[in-house]
């Protein structure tokens, strides 16, 4: 029996328990398991190898995504590493220019010191795929929708042109979300979640995930999940399948209000550009359209008038708090030239369009009414502010 999405976000992985009928999976607080005999093979034997509540997870998100197995992290960065650990020196990796900070960070920072070569080009443009695989390349790695400016990359282009070659695909799904786009029905051999953002849902738990078909990939990252030992623990995996529970529901809000904040603030003066894909003017609005069932609820937002009219509307802002992170249930106001961009140089960040004006918006389930009159209200208060300083200055 195959069902479909929404049902398997609530039993996918977690059937009553056996011994007591919960109908929650329990949460098995515990580091080891007594064994019945000498050299058994017995299911569970130590929480680093497995944990009841971590198979349930690992059940659950293979499910979602339409894969064959999942593997659960302590953090989306441990995913990120498990899965280059199946590389070795010497091999090459193509990704996407417009990465996820920290990726950028693992890949040039400790992996190249290992003797792992990146090339990181622009996927938007599937010939540049084509181009920068090589005879080395074992691993192409798309991130779509990217982090901050939401550029899109065909999926099933690329993918396609990696298998071709006999390069394995990876698609961090972390914005997209399982609910709103499918990497493996598309062609990828992998798809990463950091769980952190909207699977989890709720800003309370650090998670991450690789989901796959591929058996003998399945077994490589199998092995190295337990040889490294980055695991989440019994809590986080309960968190996690708590949220999933409630993943679809969750992103269907996020989704629509985001869609109306995008085209409130695209016809607000005050705003210069409006980045999102669920808006005709995004240059890959139709791409959006064919490769996803939803455009996330991610919104970047240029104001005018640089860093200080920034730092003023945050200080008028109620409902939007200043903070990284993204996908929780809150809304959250992100500056990315000084928070997750800081370690970019000014003129790169200039060059490719992150600006001191561009704010990202992590779109949460509050009434969107409320959450548009916050941002209208403290525009206006803080044009007021510069107004009055300008007049201060002359
Ligand atoms: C947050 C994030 C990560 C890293 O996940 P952590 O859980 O913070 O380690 C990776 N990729 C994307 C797209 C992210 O947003």
């Amino acid at each position: 029996m195959s069902y479909r999405f929404d049902t398997l976000a609530i039993h996918a992985g977690q059937p009553n328990d056996a011994l007591t009928g919960a109908v929650v999976t329990p949460i098995y607080q515990t580091t080891t398991y007594a064994q019945n005999e000498l050299g058994g093979q017995p299911d569970w034997c130590y929480s680093r190898t497995g944990n009841p509540g971590r198979a349930a997870l690992e059940a659950s998100l293979a499910a979602l995504e339409g894969g064959g197995h999942g593997l659960a992290f302590a953090s989306g960065l441990a995913a990120v590493n498990a899965l280059l650990q199946t590389l070795s020196a010497g091999d090459h990796v193509v990704a996407s220019q417009d990465l996820y900070g920290g990726c950028y960070r693992i890949f040039t920072k400790i992996f190249a010191r290992f003797g792992v070569k990146f090339s990181l080009i622009d996927t938007t443009d599937v010939r540049n795929v084509a181009r920068a695989i090589t005879g080395a390349t074992r691993l192409l790695w798309l991130e779509t929708p990217s982090n901050p400016l939401l550029r899109l990359t065909d999926i099933e282009a690329c993918c396609a042109i990696a298998r071709q070659r006999g390069v394995r695909s990876v698609v961090d799904n972390t914005f997209a979300t399982p609910v709103h786009q499918q990497p493996l029905a598309l062609g990828a051999d992998i798809v990463l979640h950091s769980t952190t953002k909207y699977i989890g849902g709720h800003c309370d738990v650090l998670g991450g995930a690789l989901i796959t078909s591929d058996d003998d990939l399945y077994a490589d990252l199998k092995f190295v999940q337990n040889a490294t030992g980055a695991v989440p623990g019994p809590q986080d995996c309960f968190l996690l399948l708590r949220g999933i529970k409630t993943l679809s529901l969750r992103v269907e809000r996020h989704a629509a209000n985001a869609q109306r904040l995008a085209e409130h603030l695209a016809a607000h003066p005050a705003v210069t550009r409006v980045i999102y894909p669920g808006l005709p003017s995004h240059p890959q609005h139709d791409l959006a359209k064919r490769q996803a069932a939803g455009f996330g609820a991610i919104v970047s937002v240029e104001f005018e008038g640089g860093v200080e009219r920034i730092r003023s509307l945050i200080g008028q802002l109620r409902l939007w708090p200043l903070a990284e992170s993204l996908g929780g249930v809150k809304s959250l106001l992100c500056h990315p030239a000084t928070m997750t961009h800081a370690a970019v140089e000014p003129a790169e960040r200039q060059r490719i369009g992150i600006g001191d004006g561009l704010v990202r918006l992590s779109v949460g389930i509050e009434d969107v009414r409320d959450l548009i009159e916050d941002l209208d209200a403290a525009l206006e208060r803080s044009a007021a502010a510069a107004l009055r300083g300008r007049e201060v200055r002359a």
